[in-house]
């Protein structure tokens, strides 16, 4: 039965502050190479507010879950990222509902939508070299095999796998957007610093959540 219960939801939540918690240095080192060299600790920051003691285990249901982790965002990280994710999380939020449990179709339709509210926010296409170029095929990749009947589980290992290899797609391309793309072909040969913590968000709702 792939339903997905707000105390799973807390676990991706706290699975994603620990991985970024982890690879915070390497993501400032990738931002380092078109940016500012702080995408890893802004993400921290923004993380590590969220999983502020207590905070957590208050919040009931996927929506105010949800909502908290991408008000938090907005509040507490700056820059680009700070708007993108925040809006990522809180368009999960609004869409889920007020609703106490997710299904397997549920949880990819808030995918979607905080997909599409990173495009409404940033407009980024597939191929910019930014966050949605290892979301959106993760998207896809969710999608095709929940319609092929896979279990959420197995689903989820496949939109990893997407978003993994949008990650390293972004190695070969040219930033377009942010302030990486003031650098433009300078920043070829390195992966998207914040296409590789997409990628770190949806490889942590694999271990959670399927
Ligand atoms: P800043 O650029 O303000 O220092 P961060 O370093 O935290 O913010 O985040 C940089 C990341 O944000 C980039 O690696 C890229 O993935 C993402 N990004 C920047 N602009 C956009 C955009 N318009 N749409 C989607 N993602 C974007
Ligand atoms: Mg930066
Ligand atoms: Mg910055």
């Amino acid at each position: 039965n792939d339903q997905i219960t707000t105390a799973q939801l807390t676990a991706w939540v706290t699975e994603c502050a620990r991985l970024i918690n982890v690879h915070a240095d390497a993501l400032n080192d990738l931002d380092a190479t078109a940016g500012d060299a702080d995408h890893g600790s802004n993400l921290e920051r923004g993380f590590t507010a969220v999983m502020a003691i207590g905070l957590l285990d208050q919040l009931d249901s996927p929506r105010e879950l949800l909502k908290h982790v991408g008000s938090t965002i907005v509040d507490v990280v700056g820059g680009s990222s700070g708007a993108l994710y925040g809006t990522f999380f809180l368009r999960m939020a609004v869409t889920s509902g007020p609703n106490g449990v997710l299904d397997a179709a549920g949880f990819a339709e808030l995918l979607r939508a905080g997909g599409q509210g990173i495009v409404d926010r940033g407009s980024a296409q597939v191929g910019d070299k930014t966050l949605y170029d290892s979301l959106a095929p993760a998207i896809t990749a969710l999608d095709q095999a929940l319609a092929a009947g896979d279990t959420l589980a197995r689903a989820l290992i496949s939109a990893s796998a997407a978003a993994d290899s949008g990650r390293d797609g972004t190695v070969a391309l040219a930033a377009r957007k942010g302030r990486a793309s003031y650098l433009g072909d300078r920043t070829i040969g390195y992966a998207d610093a914040g296409a590789t913590s997409m990628a770190l968000i949806i490889r942590a709702a694999m271990t959670t959540l399927g």
